[in-house]
């Protein structure tokens, strides 16, 4: 794997009040406090301040879940990166095949919103994965290609130490299911020369690339032991504090 450092995000969605969140935040912070990979949660947000108040001075970094691509406007119900770069925010998470499939998210809007990110200095993991039946129809590749040209259309070269991909299946998400280990890593692989093709070899060496999809306590070794795979996207195991530091910790 290289140099590149093992970077472990949660994806809290629309979970957690703030109630919760100090609870869970509380207990998270002890538990990851040596961890070797960099940690990050990534929280509703309603979430972001209290985070913000609990986590400063830790090792754990502040994201959020999504972020409009323009400056300011009429664009009900979202949020513009200066909005999150004022609460301090780092990373915030683009294109998660949630957003995709309820909010008809698509590689153009992914592209705007990581574009938005990256023009605040906030840094955008990008997320691609296929659908089941892409899968069954052998388009795994295909779709991520897809997925990776239109996510980074524009994008210069000088931004991408800036950004982490998330390669998430989407059958994976939430299921219990995961990619096999080499499944994911041949993906990913996939993913990275797809970089390569865009950016060249130093590039696609360099940037991090998750693995996200059910990833848990019991298959973070495994996962993590492939050479491509950078570090997890976490939903359901990052909503407790002692499965989420497990999964930290292994990788
Ligand atoms: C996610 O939502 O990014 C995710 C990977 O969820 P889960 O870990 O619950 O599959």
């Amino acid at each position: 794997m290289g140099e590149r450092l093992p970077i472990i995000a949660g994806n809290w969605k629309m979970n957690n009040t703030i109630k919760e969140t100090k609870e869970l935040l509380t207990a998270l912070i002890p538990l990851v406090k040596d961890a070797k990979a960099e940690v990050a949660v990534c929280v509703p947000y309603t979430s972001i301040a209290t985070a913000r108040k609990l986590i400063r001075g830790t090792n754990i970094k502040l994201g959020a879940e999504n972020v409009h691509w323009a400056d300011k406007g009429a664009f009900t119900g979202e949020i513009s990166a200066d909005m999150l770069k004022e609460l301090k925010v780092e990373y915030v998470i683009v294109g998660h095949s949630e957003r995709r499939q309820f909010f008809g998210e698509t590689d153009e809007t992914v592209n705007k919103r990581a574009q938005a990110a990256l023009s605040r200095k906030l840094k955008p993991i990008i997320c691609v994965g296929e659908l089941l039946s892409e899968r069954e129809n052998g388009k795994t590749d295909e779709v991520v290609i897809r997925q990776t040209k239109g996510a980074f259309a524009g994008i210069t070269k000088g931004n991408l130490k800036n950004i982490v991909i998330a390669y998430e299946p989407v059958w994976a998400i939430g299921t219990g299911k995961t990619a096999t280990a080499e499944d994911a890593d041949k993906t990913i692989a996939v993913i990275r020369k797809t970089i390569g093709g865009l950016y060249g070899k130093v590039a696609a060496e360099a940037i991090r690339i998750q693995y996200g999809g059910s990833m848990n306590a019991k298959n973070v070794t495994e996962l993590m032991a492939k050479p491509n795979i950078d570090g997890g996207l976490i939903g359901g195991a990052s909503l407790k504090a002692e499965d989420f530091s497990k999964v930290v910790l292994g990788a």
